[in-house]
């Protein structure tokens, strides 16, 4: 059967953009295709396509249809108003390094990006005895999606870095989990904090799920010390490198896919 052509990415516009916390900068991008997504799937993954400086709208338009391919990176949905066609996505504030955190810092409303996705959510059905969370501020959108979604009555722990007491967040999460914020005030730097932290939990007595997400050495240990020694199973367990430090995002995934062979 032949395979069918692959769609091009679909555009959306920015509407507005706002500093949530001092690192993280949250722009709302509109279209009428996202009208057709559904509601609730806050957390689930998507591809940005990122416009060059100065790009033309016309020269950007082209390049996502014919190629060759503009910058591409990896983003969370972290709310979606489909009534009104909007997604909001928290982008963390690195500089002008790399081409997604330097858009999000110049981009203004009416500017294009590229959308290719969602992916899945990362926990679909929730029936675990308790909930371990930890990210850094690359997955606090993910982390903080999923703390929204989990039933009232969920218990649990959550461990959320970030850069400064300034970029702690409102996330409604159960009142039975309880939510840490640490400081990671040099995120090129490796911490183990988090990691400490769930070793140091008491051993796991019924069911576990897990929302782990982050800097690609921290993500290491976590799968080590979760599925390793604590074993939960894998299908339970969603633990996912989101950047390495000194990797930009095209050699990361490079670096993931190699490693999973
Ligand atoms: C499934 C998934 C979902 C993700 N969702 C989000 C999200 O919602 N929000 C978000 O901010 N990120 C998210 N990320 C992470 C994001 O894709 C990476 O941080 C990406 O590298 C950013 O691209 P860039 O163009 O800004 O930097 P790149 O060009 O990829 O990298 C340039 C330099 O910046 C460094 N760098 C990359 N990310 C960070 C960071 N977070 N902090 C400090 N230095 C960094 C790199 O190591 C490199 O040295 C997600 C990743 C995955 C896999």
């Amino acid at each position: 059967m032949a395979t069918p052509p692959k769609r091009a990415p679909r555009i959306m516009h920015v509407s507005t953009k706002t500093w949530v916390t001092r690192n993280m900068i949250r722009v709302t991008c509109h279209a009428d295709w996202i009208k057709t997504l559904d509601a609730g799937i806050e957390g689930a993954h998507f591809k940005l396509f990122i416009p060059k400086p100065d790009q033309t709208d016309a020269a950007f338009v082209t390049e996502l249809e014919n190629g060759p391919r503009p910058d591409v990176r990896t983003y969370t949905i972290r709310y979606i108003r489909p009534d009104l066609g909007e997604i909001d996505i928290d982008f963390v504030d690195h500089g002008d390094a790399g081409p997604a955190s330097a858009w999000a810092r110049r981009c203004v409303s009416g500017d294009l990006a590229g959308f290719a996705g969602p992916g899945p959510i990362k926990l679909k059905e929730f029936y675990a005895d308790a909930y371990i969370v930890a990210a850094d501020m690359s997955a606090l959108p993910v982390a903080a999606a999923t703390l929204e979604a989990m039933p009232r009555d969920a218990k649990g722990v959550a461990f959320l870095e970030i850069t400064t007491p300034e970029d702690q967040q409102n996330v409604a999460a159960p009142k039975g989990v309880d939510v840490h914020w640490l400081i990671h005030s040099d995120p090129h730097q490796q911490v183990t904090q988090s990691v400490d932290l769930i070793a140091a939990l008491p051993e796991f007595t019924g069911p576990v799920q897990t929302c782990i997400a982050g800097e690609s050495s921290m993500i290491k240990a976590l799968r080590e010390e979760i599925i390793n020694r604590r074993g939960v199973p894998k299908s339970d367990a969603y633990i996912s490198g989101y950047w390495k430090i000194g990797l930009v995002e095209d050699e990361h995934q490079a670096a993931k896919r190699a490693e999973a062979v």
